[in-house]
Order: C-alpha cells, then sequence, then structure tokens
C-alpha cells in the first residue's frame, strides 16, 4: 500500500507554493519597515516550558501538544506556538540586555493535535512578533498595525480588528468570581468544554465557539478595569485612530492562551467554513517572568498563515507573472543538444530562469513545454546557427525574431525583458 501523509497535515506542492512564497515575503518586507527582526528558534522544545509559557489550563497544553521522550529521557514537544521559544530564546540569550527593546519575528511550523477541518491542521504555520522591553501603548497599536497592513497587502478583504483589555492579574481574579456568579444558574446549559472551563479557567468559558448564545448580560470585563488599564486602554485606541486603523471594541474577547494582560486582539474575516479567526494576540507583561526571565513586558501576536492563503483571491494574476519563465531553449539537431547546456547555463548566471528539453522531443513538443512554462522567449539553436555561433531569439508576446550572436543572448534577452516589463506597467 502507498504511503499517505499524516492526518491534519498538507503537501504544499509547486502549484501553490508561489502562493506561500509570495506571503512569506510579504511578511518579512512588512517586518523590515516596521523594524522586526527574524529570530529562529528550534522546533521542538522542553516540554515544560510551553507547560509554564502557554499555561496547564489551556486547551494547547492540555489536551493538544505533540509530547515524547528522546533517547536521552527529555521530555519533547514540538512547539505548538511561537511566543514560548521566543521568550525562551529572549532569556537565554540575554537579549534583553541590549540598550533598544527586542522586536523580533518568527516564521515556520507549528504542530497541534487537533481535529481537522477547513482551517485547522495539526501542522500549520504561523507568522509571528514579539515585541519585548516595553509597556508603552504605541507599540500594542503598532502590533495591531502590522498585521492589519499585512492583511490588506495580501489582498485580504473585509478583514475585522476586535480589541479588548483584559487588565492584571488581580483584576481578572477579581472578574472571575463575577463572572462565575453569572454562569453558575446556567451551568447545565453550558457545553462540557464550558462546565470543565468554569472550574479551572472560567475565563475561557468567554472564548466558546458554540454558547455565546448564553453570554448575553454577561458581565464585561472592562467594567472591572481599573484607571491604570482604563488609560492604557485608551491610548492603544488613540494611537490606533492616528493610524486610521479601524477596530471594534468586544468585550468578551479573551483569548485561548493565559498570558495576557492589558490589550487582547484577535483579527476576523469571512470565508474559512465554520472559522472566523486568521490571527490574534495581546501584551504579556508577565511572561517572560513566568519563564524564569526578568520582569520584561511584551507584546505580540501570531497570524495563522494556511488561513490568510485560503482567503487570497487577487493574487493569481501577479503571482502568474512571477512563476514565469524567461527563456526556453530550443535545441535542434545533435550538435546543438552538446551546446544547449553551455547556453542555459550562461543565461541562468546571468540571472535569467531558463528552461531546456532532457527528453529528446521534436520541435512542436519543446514549443508546447515554453508555453506551458509561459515563456517570454524562445532561443532556437539550429545547426546553422550554432555553426556561425548565433541563435534564433523569439519575443513570445509579439511573435518578434531576431538572430543574435550566442556571446549576447543574455544581454539582449535581458534587455528586451526590461522593455517588455516597462511596458506592462
Ligand atoms: P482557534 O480559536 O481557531 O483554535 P487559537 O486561539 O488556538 O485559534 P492562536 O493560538 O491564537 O489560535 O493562533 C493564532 C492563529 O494561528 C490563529 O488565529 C489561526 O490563524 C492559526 N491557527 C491556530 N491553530 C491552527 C491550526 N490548528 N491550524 C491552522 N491554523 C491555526
Ligand atoms: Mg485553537
Amino acid at each position: 500500500m502507498a504511503f499517505q501523509k499524516p492526518p491534519g497535515t498538507q503537501d504544499i506542492l509547486p502549484a501553490a507554493a508561489g502562493k506561500w512564497q509570495y506571503v512569506e515575503e510579504k511578511a518579512r518586507d512588512l517586518c523590515r519597515r516596521f523594524n522586526y527582526r527574524e529570530l529562529r528558534t528550534p522546533i521542538f522544545e522542553a516540554t515544560e516550558l510551553f507547560q509554564r509559557g502557554v499555561g496547564e489550563t489551556t486547551d494547547i497544553v492540555e489536551k493538544e501538544m505533540y509530547t515524547f521522550t528522546d533517547r536521552g529521557n527529555r521530555s519533547i514537544t514540538l512547539r505548538p506556538e511561537g511566543t514560548a521559544g521566543t521568550m525562551r530564546a529572549y532569556v537565554e540569550n540575554k537579549l534583553y540586555g541590549e540598550p533598544d527593546i527586542a522586536k523580533l519575528y518568527y516564521i515556520g511550523p507549528m504542530f497541534r493535535y487537533e481535529r481537522q477541518q477547513a482551517g485547522r491542521y495539526r501542522q500549520f504555520h504561523q507568522f509571528g512578533i514579539e515585541a519585548l522591553g516595553s509597556d508603552s501603548p504605541a507599540l500594542d497599536a503598532e502590533v495591531i498595525a502590522l498585521a492589519y497592513t499585512f492583511y490588506q497587502e495580501v489582498g485580504i478583504k473585509g478583514v475585522r480588528v476586535e480589541i479588548n483589555s483584559v487588565g492584571t492579574p488581580a483584576i481578572r481574579a477579581a472578574f472571575r468570581d463575577e463572572l462565575l456568579g453569572f454562569l453558575r444558574p446556567k451551568r447545565e446549559l453550558l457545553c462540557k468544554d464550558c462546565q470543565s472551563r468554569m472550574d479551572r479557567n472560567p475565563l475561557r468559558v468567554l472564548d466558546c465557539k458554540v454558547d455565546q448564545h448564553h453570554f448575553e448580560g454577561a458581565p464585561s470585563i472592562l467594567d472591572s478595569l481599573d484607571d491604570a488599564c482604563r488609560e492604557h486602554f485608551e491610548q492603544v485606541q488613540r494611537s490606533l485612530e492616528g493610524m486610521s486603523i479601524p477596530f471594534s471594541i468586544n468585550p468578551r474577547l479573551v483569548r485561548g492562551l493565559d498570558y495576557y494582560t492589558h490589550t487582547a486582539f484577535e483579527f476576523k474575516a469571512e470565508g474559512i467554513g465554520a472559522i472566523d479567526t486568521i490571527g490574534g494576540g495581546g501584551r504579556y507583561n508577565g511572561l517572560v517572568e513566568d519563564i524564569g526571565g526578568p520582569n520584561q513586558p511584551g507584546v505580540g501576536l501570531a497570524i495563522g498563515l494556511e488561513r490568510t492563503v485560503m482567503l487570497m483571491q487577487e493574487q493569481e494574476e501577479e503571482l502568474a507573472k512571477r512563476q514565469r519563465l524567461d527563456v526556453y531553449m530550443v535545441a535542434l539537431g545533435e550538435q546543438a543538444e552538446q551546446h544547449a547546456s553551455g547556453v542555459l547555463y550562461a543565461l541562468r548566471q546571468a540571472g535569467l530562469s531558463a528552461e531546456r528539453d532532457y527528453q529528446s522531443r521534436k520541435m512542436k513538443a519543446q514549443l508546447k513545454s515554453a508555453d506551458r512554462l509561459q515563456a517570454s522567449f524562445t532561443a532556437i539553436l539550429g545547426e546553422d546557427e550554432l555553426a556561425k555561433g548565433e541563435i534564433v531569439l523569439k519575443t513570445m508576446a509579439t511573435g518578434e525574431q531576431q538572430t543574435v550572436p550566442l556571446t549576447e543572448l543574455a544581454a539582449v534577452v535581458q534587455q528586451l525583458r526590461e522593455q517588455t516589463l516597462e511596458g506592462e506597467v
């Protein structure tokens, strides 16, 4: 029996990889513009890092981690998210000792043992940023702005930004009791998950995907905020307004992870079955200390790339253009075939994309390949031309043909290419 990929994983085939590359390039370029620098951490970490960094009562730690014992008897976990590893590296490498705050980003695979559905996988990819060392509300707004701009620039329409403040741990503790007072009479109406969340982590009940209709009239955490929290939240909103980023306040937004303080936010869009959240994050002022580092505040966000790619619709044309081949070389006859590799290699060294036939096919079949690859030019090398050190170059868009010296082929293609590119603008 042939092998199949494990459930919840995907092969990103060449036809789709262009979209992924485009998204990743956008992410990197945005980070350059916002001055975030890449941090690459291991795909696996000590299990305890996630227990402490993500939180014992979260769905992730309770039931979604890929955990195993390695041959040295250590408990290892494939990273389910990027923040804990980033914090670990920040502390271990003493990045907090630098004069400027640390503004970091990552792009890579994450692993969660979840039930597969559209937009939910066991191996998926996140683009995330973390800004550590400042509790300025302007930084919360910057993180939100980066994500908002990302969605705009990859061409996802109708993205909504929802923000909330979840206060401080002390405020949440008081709110927890108030919330439980509201939830207790409804306990039997709530789903099994919520009933157990009520015992372990009542705030998370508000995050439930099925029970929202029972929460009408629930107390709002915004009414529990103290002056400092309120002021922080106000300033985040003023900063967002200063950048003309539209947002709405959702007092029930609590996020699945335990470590958030002050600002929590999510990005939502329609179009992926039952799922509407495509990214989210918040401020986590206690987290660095929780994993054994100094008391440094932070704010961050993670964007799911599968969901991003699924919602991108308008880039097809631009992506097709980017995948186009510059030159397809057709070699006719034994002599020409022997020379083909050298001519092709010179084009590739000059920075052009170039391909040839490796199946000794007839001219007609080779020209069909050039078509399929959307080659901008075909270069036809016959025995006569070869004897004169020349090659026939055809511009596919116009059908124009010219004979050029072999030694000048790359330069001529480059020149023509620039002209047609200008023509397209
Ligand atoms: P959800 O509510 O959909 O389970 P989450 O709260 O677990 O999401 P986060 O941990 O905040 O998600 O991760 C941030 C983003 O990563 C999500 O908004 C989503 O785009 C993406 N993501 C999370 N889990 C998965 C998954 N299993 N498959 C694909 N993308 C995911
Ligand atoms: Mg989840």
